[in-house]
């Protein structure tokens, strides 16, 4: 395709300005006629222009440590979309603007657990978000244990009548974060199920992969119908610890006191910029990953790291001087990790405006790995139009990959309201080993890896404003 030629030669052009006597970037495009590269050339020029200029990199670098944590409805994302505002501006984006929308707050405070009975033992444990907080002074009950989430579900309703329950269960590694969906089961649901059946409080094994003493958060849900129980997540060596501990003596006592507050409606926020298209500016490709994280680590990879590849993608197309023909419209939700609170408020807010120009959507929150394969959402303009542009990754090690895609968390919302969507999918072996915890810091980001997502999503957004293809079909 020359489309995907137009913009190696012309980032390579780029390149070559750079390497001059010149310090600053001239946008200009260089007489693109007059450079010959080899296929090789391309691939490298292209690779190498976003790790040596830090596109993506340099961004989550400034906000994992100019804002850090940016717990959803609190100060620090309200400071995070200040700083997003100011940097896209510096980045020289169009259309900057802020589109607010209200959330419930919610705040931890001090956490412990431990074992007091058959033996004292401490535990590294944290609340999961949205939990009710322990009665002042903590819970101290015996445990009843269930290996599994569905083992509980599957209980007769009573019997736990003044019990803590607990849930093992081992998250499985997958590429693809498969193992996710089945073990996240117990921290949705686990406090719903247990208060059904009479229990005070819970505690579930960490939803993650790795052996570290690091519990992991994330959002947990009460039915209207059950009471209100606290939940908290204990590490995975922990976790094993226990099992070990039920094994030998089943009369085990916890003590545990998890302080959480709910802090009423707050304010949340997406955060919209664009390149406005040259030909078609009402036709929008849309890039999102989102804003807000969880407050234990900084957010590197869930999603600063996100923030960085799509945020750094429209910046390098913005940067090899090439004009898209549609509009590429960057979006940095609110609220995700709560609820995908932002990707809600945008369907809200746009549908009865531009939704319907919406011609493909994607969001980059998988971390930093290294993507594999790309994927098309549902219908056949959809795949047909994601198929036809996929032998251009090929550079990359990227693969079409079969089977439908609804684009990333955020982008459902939008996707059931008909916008066809696009997945680059990444490598996750390792993502739930830090996903959710203290961990979860911008030093854990590979730069090579940023590049080549950076890369991709460069020459995804260039592609998909200029195909003929609607992905729609209409
Ligand atoms: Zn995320």
């Amino acid at each position: 395709m020359t489309s995907f030629k137009l913009l190696t030669v012309s980032v390579l052009a780029l390149t070559l300005a750079s390497c001059g006597a010149q310090t600053e970037l001239s946008l200009d495009i260089t007489n693109e006629d007059t450079i010959i590269v080899s296929d090789n050339a391309d691939v490298k020029a292209l690779s190498e222009l976003a790790l040596s200029k830090g596109y993506g990199y340099n961004i989550t670098k400034s906000l994992t440590t100019e804002i850090g944590p940016r717990l959803a409805g609190t100060a620090a994302e309200e400071n995070a979309r200040a700083w997003a505002v100011a940097k896209f501006k510096a980045l020289g984006f169009e259309n900057i603007s802020v589109e607010p929308f209200s959330v419930d707050g919610w705040e931890r405070g001090v956490e412990t657990a431990r074992i007091t009975s058959p033996s004292q033992q401490n535990l590294f444990v944290t609340a999961l978000g949205g939990s009710v907080s322990t009665p002042r002074g903590g819970i101290e009950a015996p445990v009843a244990y269930f290996k599994t989430f569905d083992d509980l579900a599957n209980a007769p309703e009573g019997g736990l009548d003044g019990k803590i329950v607990y849930i093992s269960g081992r998250m499985e590694r997958a590429r693809d974060g498969a193992g996710y969906g089945p073990a996240n089961k117990k921290r949705r649901s686990g406090a719903t199920e247990a208060a059904k059946r009479g229990a005070v409080a819970v505690l579930i094994r960490s939803v993650g992969t790795d052996s570290h003493r690091f519990p992991h958060t994330g959002q947990m849900r009460y039915a209207e119908d059950a009471k209100k129980i606290p939940i908290g997540a204990i590490s995975g060596p922990d976790a094993d610890q226990l099992d070990r501990v039920f094994a030998t003596d089943q009369s085990v006592t916890i003590h545990m006191d998890l302080n959480t507050r709910a802090t009423g409606a707050k304010m949340s926020g997406n955060v919209i910029a664009e390149i406005v298209g040259s030909e078609k500016p009402n036709e929008i490709i849309l890039i999102g990953a989102h804003l807000d994280s969880w407050d234990l680590g900084t957010g590197a990879i869930d999603d600063g790291a996100g923030v960085g590849i799509v945020m750094g993608a429209a910046k390098m197309l913005m940067d090899s001087g090439l004009k898209p023909k549609r509009t590429i419209r960057v979006v940095l939700f609110g609220a995700e990790e709560i609820g995908l609170k932002g990707g809600f408020a945008y369907v809200d807010a746009h549908k009865d405006t531009d939704l319907a120009n919406h011609i493909l959507a994607t969001e980059s929150d998988f971390g930093a790995g290294r993507i594999y394969s790309i994927q098309a959402g549902a219908g056949e303009e959809n795949i047909a139009g994601v198929k036809a542009i996929a032998p251009e990754f090929k550079f990359l090690g990227i693969e079409f990959q079969d089977g439908a895609s609804t684009g990333g968390p955020d982008i459902g919302p939008m996707a059931r309201e008909g916008v066809p969507t696009i997945r680059l999918n990444q490598d996750g072996t390792d993502y739930f080993d830090l996903h959710h915890t203290p961990d979860d810091t911008f030093d854990k980001i590979d730069p090579e890896a940023m590049a080549q997502n950076v890369t991709a999503y460069a020459t995804m957004i260039w592609l998909a404003s200029e195909s003929d293809s609607n992905f729609k079909g209409e």
